[in-house]
């Protein structure tokens, strides 16, 4: 049952072969026996899961139509508001946090009559590229547990490469689904800014987060965009349908795209490590071997991509963070003389290095005489970046490129060093920047045996085309079936 995937453990308890209690009960007995390892998850929901499982089987013996996640075991990271358990961001000013209602995603997910097994570790309020920046706990990658699982979205990553359920749901700001996927060997995708509803994700840079899957098959991230994507009247960010409509993205997965004409960006690659190169070109040389075409592209203000983000995304986080205070949100310090220090007493108490670190890079940004400087020229950068993307895709289907320039590294490498660990997203934070999707699949691995993702990227709402090319390359290898050494 370990090996199945969340699609056809689906068509199974659906058939009466097994049934989602069996299903959940496995997830949590892998739960017992390998989370105190990996460290996966901030809260899990034994009782409950078990509960909606047998619900599920009783209305599927009884004949009654069932969700397409019918009786499978999903997690979902810990800043979508949820009104079971606890909303922590893994953050001590949230540890006590309880949501009065469900994130769009978690009611989509009920809907499909999802078992949601628990809620994943993540980086403080997802700033981070390994996890460390956890408040509540560390988690570690399966493959090689003195290694990081990527961030921020490691708790999910890793929850779905150590088969700690079918299938997880991630949030994107600048790489933490594409990363934590590459550096886990699953596949992780992030979808269009505006392709997935964000009401109830807890914001850190509003205008680049995006929720996606985190799966072990492409397939399987066809199905959870079934799920989730589509139009949400409660989040104006989202793109009403009649502009880009939301298709089946399972219907028509298996056929190739014919014509394929692959981008690539020679002078990025080079950056990468040479195992990350080797990989890369090995996987282009399967696609050219179906027939697709291989295209030079450029990126001219790529190198400028790192600065505008840094600066967008933590300007943007300074204002989003501003509500927890002790008043109206969060962890109140009981060690405040005056309603001055209930705000100041509070936020240092609670809130970690790295975002504290955030929150004065983005103050700065915004302030009076650097706000020109700093964040209106970001802003510039977005829409030269933006524009070297659709100049591109006029030459080419997708794009591929690396997804980090390193597979895991070594727990407690990066964290005295946030400028390396920002560097980590060089690959990823472009995408972001523009809105527009893309994809980590498992396409080799390194020296040390650590898997290594491919990254594609597409034009804005073409997630089902991505899918479709990320599919043929599935379809040639058994990369995706390799399973970490934990497992
Ligand atoms: N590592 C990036 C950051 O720290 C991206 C994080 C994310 O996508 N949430 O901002």
């Amino acid at each position: 049952m370990e090996e199945l995937s969340a699609k056809d453990l689906r068509e199974r308890i659906a058939a009466g072969r097994i049934t989602s209690v069996e299903a959940t009960g496995a997830v949590f007995g892998r739960i017992d026996e390998r989370e105190p390892v990996i460290g996966a998850y901030l809260s899990t929901y034994r009782e409950t899961a078990l509960a909606r499982a047998a619900e599920v089987d009783r209305r599927i013996a009884a004949g009654e139509q069932v969700g397409q996640l019918a009786g499978v075991p999903v997690a979902i990271k810990d800043n979508m508001c949820s009104m079971f358990g606890a909303t922590t961001c893994a953050s001590r000013i949230l540890e006590n946090f309880h949501s009065p209602y469900n994130a769009t995603v978690v009611k989509k997910l009920l809907a499909a009559d999802a078992v949601i097994v628990g809620k994943t570790n993540m980086d403080e309020f997802a700033m981070g590229s390994s996890t460390e920046n956890s408040g509540l706990k560390q988690t570690v990658n399966p493959w090689d547990t003195s290694r990081v699982p990527g961030g921020s979205s490691g708790g999910s990553a890793a929850a779905v490469a150590g088969r700690l359920c079918y299938a997880a749901l991630g949030s994107d700001t600048g790489g933490s689904i594409r990363q934590p996927a590459s550096f886990c060997g699953v596949v992780g995708l992030k979808p269009t800014y505006g392709r997935v509803s964000r009401y109830g994700l807890v914001a850190y840079g509003s205008s680049l987060d995006q929720i996606g899957p985190i799966t072990q098959t492409v397939t399987d991230a066809a199905l959870m965009m079934n799920v989730i994507a589509g139009h949400d009247p409660a989040d104006s960010t989202s793109v009403d349908e009649a502009v880009a409509p939301v298709c089946d993205y399972l219907a028509r997965l298996d056929e190739p795209v014919e014509n394929l004409r692959i981008g690539i960006v020679p002078q990025l690659n080079s950056g990468a490590d040479e195992s990350v190169q080797r990989a890369l070109n090995a996987a282009i040389d399967v696609y050219k071997a179906a027939g697709a075409d291989i295209v030079e592209v450029d990126m001219p203000h790529s190198d400028y991509a790192i600065g505008a983000y840094y600066i967008i995304a933590t300007a943007e986080a300074s204002s989003n963070l501003a509500r927890y205070d002790g008043v109206h949100y969060g962890h109140r310090s009981d060690k405040a003389e005056d309603y001055v220090e209930v705000y100041s007493k509070s936020r240092a108490e609670a809130f970690g290095k790295e975002v504290k670190r955030r929150i004065m890079l983005g103050t700065y940004a915004l302030s009076s005489g650097y706000y020109d400087a700093y964040y209106l020229k970001a802003l510039k950068v977005r829409n030269l970046i933006r524009r070297d993307f659709t100049e591109a895709f006029e030459k080419c289907d997708c794009i591929m490129m690396p997804v980090a320039p390193t597979t895991a590294f070594k727990l407690g490498e990066k964290v005295d060093d946030p400028l390396t660990m920002y560097l980590s997203d060089v690959y990823t934070i472009a995408a972001n920047l523009a809105g527009i999707p893309g994809i980590s699949i498992p396409c080799g691995f390194d020296e040390n045996n650590l898997p290594i993702g491919l990254q594609i990227l597409a034009p804005a709402f073409a997630e089902d085309k991505l899918l479709r090319i990320a599919k043929m390359f599935e379809a040639e290898t058994d990369l995706h079936r390799k399973k970490p050494t934990i497992v």
